[in-house]
């Protein structure tokens, strides 16, 4: 058979579909997550179901964001979900949590098997309403997750582990291999969960300078700071800061990035 036909659904590449089919996976993520009744729980990407209608079991309602129409139609005409779900057709990326926030009255529980092609800019965006967001648990490629948690100093440590580090506390939940997955993706997963700060460690004054210094730095990673920031800081200014000017930017705390982001004028 097919490898990409999964219960009747040919599964689309552009929209970085492999569907979960290990039920010990399922369950694990399920456990993970702890849905409880009356929350404002939201999956993003619910694909053919396989999170869906085991977390509808354990709650009254959910709200689900898919892109695909064949499968948000199929969502809706599910016998185990009616009544459950408000089935949302549309672009995660460009989607406006802050409207479902307020709809539903409460803070956002957010959880996906994302589609690996978008989850960093997804990501990116769901960072921006993190003051709405209790939660957010995702399978993502292996590799992202390591990016996630990695400490200074480390070679997957960069511009994502900053950024994510300065919004959220993160945790890492599970491994899953390939053959969880049907049509089974040439990479390893893992689950993570996401918490973002009621109270920010390090504030910034202006979210956009961390975002571009973070860039600036790590576009040049294999250079010394008084070089890749060179456009924003004099070696002196850099100093004042108690940072060493001949630091590469995988050295950096995510402070370090927050100080001198305060300082950029
Ligand atoms: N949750 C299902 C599972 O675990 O089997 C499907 C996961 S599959 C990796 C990713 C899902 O995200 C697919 O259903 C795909 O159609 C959907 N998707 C892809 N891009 C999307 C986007 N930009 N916005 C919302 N959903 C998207």
């Amino acid at each position: 058979m097919n490898n990409r036909v999964h219960q009747g659904h040919f599964a689309r590449k552009r929209f970085g579909q492999n569907f979960l089919h290990d039920n010990y996976i399922i369950e694990s993520i399920v456990a993970a997550i702890q849905p409880k009744q009356g929350e404002a729980l939201v999956e993003i990407g619910p694909g053919l179901a396989a999170l869906t209608v085991p977390v509808s079991k354990l709650v009254d309602h959910l709200t689900v964001i898919e892109i695909d129409r064949d499968l948000a139609s199929r969502l809706v005409e599910n016998p185990f979900l009616q009544n459950k779900i408000s089935v949302i057709e549309q672009d995660a990326l460009n989607f406006d949590f802050n409207q479902l926030s307020d709809t539903l009255g409460q803070p956002l529980r957010v959880f996906g098997n994302l589609p690996y092609n978008i989850s960093t800019p997804l990501m990116f965006h769901l960072f921006e309403y993190a003051p709405i967001i209790t939660d957010m648990h995702f399978m993502l490629q292996k590799e992202v997750v390591k990016r996630l948690v990695a400490a200074p100093n480390s070679k997957d440590y960069g511009r994502l582990s900053v950024m994510a580090q300065y919004y959220c506390q993160i945790i890492p939940v599970l491994e899953v291999p390939p053959t969880s997955f049907k049509p089974a993706p040439k990479v390893d997963s893992a689950v993570v969960k996401l918490i973002p700060y009621k109270q920010k460690p390090y504030l910034v004054n202006d979210i956009k300078v961390l975002s571009r210094i973070t860039t600036e730095a790590f576009n040049q990673r294999r250079k010394t700071i008084r070089n890749s920031l060179g456009n924003l800081f004099t070696v002196e200014q850099i100093s004042e800061l108690g940072i060493d000017p001949n630091l590469r930017a995988e050295n950096l705390t995510v402070e370090q990035y927050c100080l001198l982001t305060n300082a950029w004028k």
